[in-house]
């Protein structure tokens, strides 16, 4: 079967942050449409594929996309229009060499993206397949329907409260199946309403859909969550409901190298105590970002004092990176990646960076990015790569449980696929 490209045509459309991002319409020449919405980060990592922004002021703040949609309609249609591929590999090879840069800064990774995931759904709806089935097959995995975590607590760059920590998830690892972690997520963010609410903490929502309370210490909002899972009935802990933390260090390491929490200025090392201290008082099993990205030494001894016990996961850090992850490998840095379409810019080497870091024995955690459309292409990606984990956001918002509602569509779909965070 050949990928035969008869229209390509991208739209400024709006994300979840009302930020212009790009809708991508891919025709093929049998007259199959396909479309796909691109992601957006705030609190992103140096070393990320570069979006292209328009920087007019005079249209939506400089963050207008017409460039990077003129890119797809004019260069990157005129170099794939008309041609054969024989599957995306050959597509993401095509734009990556048009874009001719290191970060794809020439064409946008945000125009590059678009098409990538555009042409990967065209590819499976060619062969009939669902989407995940398509993924399964250019990843070689056993597909698996993932843990999500719901973040249900917003601070950092995400929330205008003073919580410095960006993300506080509820991971139902003990879930017998996907739909009964859904609704583990979806009852515990209500108990959590209802106590922040009558504690008078709610300060409105945060860019992925979790409160915002007007809280400064993580572990204040720890010990509101633990209560709210036993408050829906649940178990705190791995064989329950476990709590996963993205502090997003970069973001408020000052340039003095100090991490500042509620404050108080951190040393790495001190910062590291107080994860300890944190993974000893609360059921977190996993830390994303736990340092900043520079920080290189620091994540080594991050790694080798917590690794043991929890997950520490590379968002920033790795930037959904086969280069970058292999390094932290080799450095014995971290033992997971978070995993970003848009932080690399093409489905295949998303699909590369899953693959480095499986055969290094580090778990992945697919994810959206804090602005979001209504697309859905990261369910399928993180079941057809069989990543184990997954994160999208609150169980609310319509671009945050469309995901979600993939992942249970795909679910009913096919009773037979396993859950959990690996398939063994
Ligand atoms: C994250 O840091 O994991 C995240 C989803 O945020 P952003 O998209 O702003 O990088
Ligand atoms: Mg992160």
């Amino acid at each position: 079967m050949m990928l035969r490209i008869a229209r390509l045509h991208a739209t400024e459309i709006l994300d979840s942050r009302a930020r212009p991002t790009l809708a991508v319409t891919l025709t093929t020449d049998s007259g199959l449409r396909v479309r796909a919405g691109v992601p957006s980060g705030e609190s992103t990592g140096s070393r990320e594929a570069a979006e292209l922004r328009d920087g007019d002021p005079h249209r939506f703040a400089g963050q207008g996309v017409q460039q990077a949609v003129s890119h797809v309609n004019v260069q990157i249609a005129h170099a794939l229009v008309g041609q054969r591929f024989a599957s995306v590999a050959d597509v993401d090879a095509a734009l990556t060499e048009l874009d001719g840069t290191a970060d794809k800064s020439r064409l946008g990774a945000n125009a590059v993206i678009g098409v990538s995931l555009a042409a990967a759904r065209a590819q499976a709806t060619l062969y009939g397949r669902e989407l995940w089935q398509d993924i399964a097959a250019l990843s070689g995995a056993p597909p698996l329907l993932p843990v999500p975590h719901f973040n249900v607590v917003d601070g950092g760059a995400h929330a205008a409260n003073n919580l410095d920590f960006q993300e506080f998830m509820i991971a139902p690892l003990g879930a017998p199946s996907l739909p009964e972690a859904v609704r583990a997520g979806a009852e515990i963010y209500g108990r959590l309403k209802a106590r922040l609410t009558a504690g008078r903490q709610v300060a409105g929502l945060g860019d992925e859909g979790g409160f915002a309370p007007a809280v400064d210490r993580p572990e204040d909002v720890l010990r509101e969550m633990v209560a709210a899972i036993t408050d829906a009935g649940y178990t705190p802990g791995r064989d329950g409901v476990a709590i996963a933390l993205d502090p997003a260090a970069s973001e408020f390491r000052g340039p003095d190298g100090r991490y500042r929490i509620a404050g108080e200025p951190l040393t790495s090392d001190e910062l590291i105590d107080r994860y300890e201290e944190i993974t000893h008082r609360f059921p977190v099993w996993s830390i994303e970002d736990g340092l900043g990205e520079d920080d290189w030494d620091g994540w080594a001894r991050l790694t080798a004092r917590l690794g043991e016990r929890i997950q520490i996961v590379g968002d920033d850090l790795f930037v959904t990176s086969p280069a970058i992850i292999a390094e932290a490998v080799r450095k014995k840095v971290a033992n997971s990646a978070l995993i970003k379409v848009n932080q690399i810019g093409t489905v295949t080497e998303t699909l590369e960076a899953v693959r480095v870091s499986r055969e290094a024995g580090y778990t992945q955690m697919v994810s959206h990015r804090s602005g979001e459309t209504e697309d859905s292409f990261i369910a399928d990606l993180a079941v057809g790569a069989g990543c184990g984990q997954f994160k999208s956001g609150a169980p609310a918002r319509g671009e945050r449980v469309a995901k979600y509602n993939r992942l249970l569509e795909i679910a009913d779909l096919d009773p037979g696929l396993p859950f959990g965070l690996t398939s063994g």
